[in-house]
């Protein structure tokens, strides 16, 4: 008897009148580690998505991973459907720059959203007083699926180093190297990331690190030279120990996909995320300064038409 109710239950419940019997179209998107900031505003994004599923259909799911690289081959090769990546790492997809062996034509762009810093975080200990001063020493470059790992390369050939400068060019993922930084197994580590980082809050309160200045002359060209890379700052306060803002530089974090995904389905992710702007401000800090008519910027790719038809129909571009 009971089990009846239940039965009823269910099938009242999935023939609901008005209802319109959309087949489920699961989605992932690509973040970074789960201490970073792509990976709680991929779930903010998921989060709207799913909140309209019963019109859609799209069951919105974030995944981690190893960050910008890994997520545009991931993207690419359709293991995923979205992806975050720096907006530098998306000029190098598309113009077949390293670490990407030729141009990637199907890439698509969504829209941007905050500046991710550029940071090298070291051991107060360490004795390194500027950026130059890691010459000799254990630093974290990044794993190579990230886009941390890929402008590390940059970073160092303005500063004139290689690779074989350093004691130790690691590659820990951002989730370990906080602990290798705190364990002494590294002097410091280089990273891209949007403020405030979980990750970089936690290991900033735990043990005593500063941040060192990425500018000067070779920084100040390297801004000129390019779309993608702009001077910028770490604010001050954000981090124990770091009272002062940090002279750096920063791209943006960029949504992408593959000209391969259905419009219908680039559509209502844009949607959504658009619709709801004001409350996918307040899901992240780093979301706090969003203005929906700057999220266009350092976007290399084409915007996918899915993408464009919902900004043509708003006036948004
Ligand atoms: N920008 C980093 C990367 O692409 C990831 C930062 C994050 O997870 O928020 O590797």
């Amino acid at each position: 008897m009971r089990n009846w109710l239940w039965l009823t239950l269910v099938a009242c419940a999935l023939l609901a009148p008005g209802e319109p019997a959309q087949a489920a179209r699961f989605i992932s998107i690509g973040t970074g580690d789960i201490n970073g900031v792509y990976y709680p505003v991929g779930g903010a994004i998921c989060r709207l998505v799913n909140q309209n599923r019963k019109t859609h259909g799209l069951r919105c799911s974030v995944e981690s991973t190893g960050g910008s690289v890994y997520n545009v081959r991931n993207v690419l090769s359709r293991e995923i459907e979205f992806g975050f990546a720096q907006s530098d790492v998306q000029w190098r997809a598309w113009n077949g720059a390293a670490p990407f062996a030729a141009k990637e034509t199907k890439l698509r762009s969504v829209f941007s959203l905050y500046g991710e810093t550029a940071m090298l975080v070291v051991r107060k200990d360490a004795k390194i007083a500027n950026a130059t001063g890691i010459r000799g020493k254990r630093i974290n470059l990044g794993n190579p699926g990230s886009g941390q790992r890929a402008t590390a390369d940059v970073v160092l050939n303005v500063l004139g180093l290689k690779e074989a400068d350093l004691a130790l060019a690691g590659r820990y993922h951002p989730v370990e190297q906080g602990d290798a930084l705190r364990d002494g197994r590294i002097d410091g580590f280089f990273y891209v990331v949007g403020n405030p980082a979980t990750g970089i809050r936690d290991l900033f309160n735990a043990m005593d690190a500063t941040m060192l200045p990425l500018n000067g002359p070779g920084f100040e060209r390297m801004t000129w030279d390019t779309k993608y890379y702009v001077k910028d700052d770490i604010p001050g306060g954000l981090y124990r120990g770091v009272p002062q803002p940090v002279k750096t530089f920063s791209v943006k974090a960029t949504l992408v996909t593959s000209s391969e995904v259905e419009d219908e389905v680039v559509y209502n992710l844009v949607k959504a995320v658009f619709e709801d702007i004001e409350a996918f401000r307040k899901l992240h800090p780093a979301l706090g300064l969003l203005k929906d008519r700057a999220m266009f910027e350092a976007l290399t790719a084409p915007i996918h038409p899915g993408a464009q038809r919902y900004y043509e129909e708003k006036a948004l571009r």
